[in-house]
């Protein structure tokens, strides 16, 4: 039987895909060859052991190794999940929150197609952040990329906003300075 948490995990696959995770720390009793049968990327660094996001195994918003997925898979829950199986957010919200961030997600990803580049990390959007304040030959392209920009930094307001349970991106208060560019990157290896 399908729970109402699964059920909304579902129809999400946020964290699955990449979109404000990076990857998933791999336990040492986590099967390893199940998962590379099937396409998915693990990197080792020195005694770190990582799935690397967007998920090979995510087809249809379904993980395709359930039995064989890592021991942190297992328990992951974002804060909009929390919150959700501890109502204080109805289903109806929580599905209105996962569509609109799915939609920010398409409409910057069109946005970049019309400006001719890729934002599917934020390795890229830095990238696309020093073109524009180093190359002097981009001329109008700079406009379609201040575009791509704005919409990146909404879906990540979004996204710190409902499912991270650390800010990255929101405008900090005031008590606080500001990010640094530097920590404008998806969370390291974590899916926690
Ligand atoms: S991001 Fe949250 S709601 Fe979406 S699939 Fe992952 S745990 Fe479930
Ligand atoms: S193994 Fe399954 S649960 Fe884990 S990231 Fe991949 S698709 Fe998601």
């Amino acid at each position: 039987m399908v729970t109402p948490s699964q059920s909304l995990c579902l129809t999400c696959g946020l964290c699955c895909d990449g979109t404000f995770i990076s990857g998933v720390p791999l336990k040492p009793d986590d099967e390893v060859a199940p998962l590379k049968a099937v396409g998915i990327n693990i990197v080792s660094d020195n005694d770190l052991t990582v799935l690397k996001l967007p998920c090979a195994a995510h087809k249809n918003c379904t993980c395709t190794v359930y039995a064989n997925r890592p021991q942190v898979c297992r328990t992951y829950k974002c804060k909009l999940l929390k919150r959700f199986e501890g109502d204080d957010t109805s289903k109806q919200s929580a599905l209105e929150i996962i569509n609109k961030v799915k939609s920010l997600k398409n409409e910057m990803n069109e946005l970049a197609f019309a400006a001719s580049t890729t934002v599917q990390s934020a390795d890229e959007i830095i990238s696309l952040l020093k073109k524009c304040q180093t190359d002097p030959n981009i001329g109008k392209r700079k406009q379609d990329y201040a575009h791509v920009l704005l919409k990146f930094g909404e879906l990540q307001i979004y996204l710190d906003r409902f499912f991270r349970e650390e800010s990255k991106f929101a405008p900090a208060p005031l008590d606080r300075s500001p990010a640094a560019p530097a920590e404008i990157q998806p969370p390291a290896l974590s899916k926690v």
